[in-house]
């Protein structure tokens, strides 16, 4: 199988202010899988099925993946996450087997989050695709089976996510499967200097904070157009690294900082580089 035997069933860490920067979306993304949780009785009462699919889409590193970890371990729900191409394999009938035994997965560990990364490999638009001998639709009919089978698969939330939402087979985004598409966008300069506060937060060597002020995190903020919050990651770490070595050399680290962010390729730069 290519799909790992078991794979890994849990409620990750990430809190919210862990996420800098995308806190309307928080809070859309917490009203749509916790308000049927909440309301089964209501949804039930009137016919009503509850959304459970969202897709998120947007630039790679610019927080899909936190986010929905972020959502389980709030919500204190399992968390199943999965890329599109391991559930594919080249033998007949493996990948839609894959997929079926995905979800009964999610359905025994529900209350559940789905998360499927890279959704567009399992998802092409039909007649985009040439010589797969049908093995793209089969996938994806088995997929629309499972998201329409949403009321036997009692509080199974599904997030996707994708670089290419015009790579996803529309008969994918109808209602009462990913019916919500939400933009995650890189970040503005408000936005970066908030994700900047979150990772520093996070960080072992807490003390770097101490090290810059607020105005040196708005300098960076400023400095970085185009940045994703993993590249801001990596020039944390970066920097980081640089403040260790230099520690006690005091004002160094502005100067470091300012290295860092005027150059995105952060593996070129080093210490000499900043003298
Ligand atoms: P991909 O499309 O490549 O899968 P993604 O959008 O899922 O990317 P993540 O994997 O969530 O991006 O982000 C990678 C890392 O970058 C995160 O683990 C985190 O360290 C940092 N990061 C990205 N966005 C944010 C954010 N909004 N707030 C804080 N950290 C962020």
């Amino acid at each position: 199988f290519s799909l790992r035997e078991n794979p890994v069933i849990e409620i990750p860490h990430v809190r919210w202010k862990d996420v800098g920067g995308l806190e309307s979306t928080i809070q859309e993304l917490r009203e749509m899988v916790l308000f049927p949780i909440r309301h089964a009785d209501k949804f039930k009462q009137f016919g009503m099925s509850p959304s459970t699919g969202v897709l998120l889409y947007g630039p790679p590193g610019t927080g899909k993946t936190l986010l929905a970890k972020a959502m389980a371990s709030e919500c204190g729900l399992n968390f199943l996450s999965v890329k599109g191409p391991e559930l594919l394999s080249m033998w007949f009938g493996e990948s839609e087997a894959n997929i079926r035994k995905l979800f009964d997965q999610a359905r025994a560990a529900a209350p559940c989050i789905v998360f499927f990364d890279e959704l567009d490999s399992l998802a092409k638009p039909r007649g985009s695709r040439m010589g797969d001998s049908g093995a793209s639709d089969r996938v994806l009919n088995q997929l629309l089976v499972e998201m329409d089978g949403i009321n036997a698969r009692k509080n199974v939330f599904v997030i996707g996510a994708t670089n290419r939402p015009d790579q996803i087979d529309p008969a994918l985004l109808r209602p009462g499967r990913f019916d919500r598409l939400i933009h995650i966008a890189l970040p503005d300069e408000a936005a970066r200097f908030s994700i900047l506060k979150a990772i520093l937060r996070l960080r072992p060597g807490a003390s770097l904070t101490g090290f810059l002020a607020e105005t040196d995190l708005q300098w960076l903020a400023r400095k970085t157009p185009g940045f994703s919050g993993a590249d801001l990651m990596g020039v944390c770490r970066r920097s980081l690294e640089l403040c260790i070595q230099s520690l006690g050399e005091g004002n160094g680290v502005k100067r470091q900082w300012q290295a860092i962010a005027h150059s995105k390729d952060l593996s070129t730069i080093t210490r000499e580089h900043l003298e």
